[in-house]
């Protein structure tokens, strides 16, 4: 998947740890029960200090948690839930993380900078506004103009994200550039919405205005 390029060698330590933490530390029967009510109920809490017993698994997702997440959850879609379901009807799941260590990830929102982007941060603070829940596209279906096959490609937010070339092995366009259709019934979307969180201004120094910082979230988070 585009969105959580990593070297192969970081890859496959995530995997391995993925699957200890989740044997190990009591996941497995969650998951089990989780099947029965997927995708209903498609979250699970992940305790960071299970992480933590795991050699050099904290600080792997400390430092890239979307990428490491996006394993994680690929993994428990793959070999915990869906189980003979077709790649094309498969659904969303999350990883949320709790008991984050406050002394690793807490900032407070007016010291954020460009070297805490991409990494685990945690703030706190009050929420003041929330925008209507919107759809975004997240797994794109696109239509090859030659073979009608269809291809899937994740999303990050902002602009459409086309295939370079057809990955049928049969297309007559023999990975040559293809115009591509993209079939917005056959996508997945997933809900969003924009949340300002205000600096609690009883936790601040005297005469300093309350910063905001504008916060995303995604799927079952929204609406609440
Ligand atoms: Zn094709």
């Amino acid at each position: 998947m585009a969105i959580t390029t990593v070297p192969e060698e970081i890859e496959e330590f995530a995997k391995r740890a993925w699957y200890d933490l989740f044997e190990l530390y009591g996941y497995t029967d969650i998951l089990n029960q989780l099947r029965q009510v997927y995708p209903d109920t498609r979250s699970m809490n992940v305790s960071f200090k299970d992480v933590s017993k795991i050699e050099g698994f904290a600080d792997m997702i400390l430092a890239m948690p979307e990428a490491m997440l996006r394993i994680g959850e690929d993994i428990i879609r793959k070999d915990y839930l869906e189980k003979g379901i077709l790649p094309s009807d498969s659904r969303r799941f999350n990883i949320r993380l709790v008991d984050t260590p406050l002394k690793d990830t807490f900032i407070e929102i007016r010291s954020i900078r460009s070297n805490n982007i991409g990494r685990l941060v945690s703030v706190t603070g009050i929420v003041r506004k929330n925008t209507e829940v919107s759809p975004r596209l997240q797994n794109a279906a696109f239509e090859c103009a030659f073979c009608k096959s269809i291809i899937y490609r994740s999303q990050l937010r902002g602009r459409l994200e086309e295939p370079e070339v057809c990955t049928n092995d049969e297309c007559p366009s023999e990975g040559k550039k293809v115009k591509f259709t993209l079939l917005p019934n056959e996508s997945e979307f997933v809900d969003v919405q924009k949340i300002e969180i205000q600096e609690n201004p009883e936790t601040m120094e005297g005469g300093s205005q309350p910063q905001r910082i504008e916060v995303i979230v995604e799927d079952d988070l929204t609406g609440q």
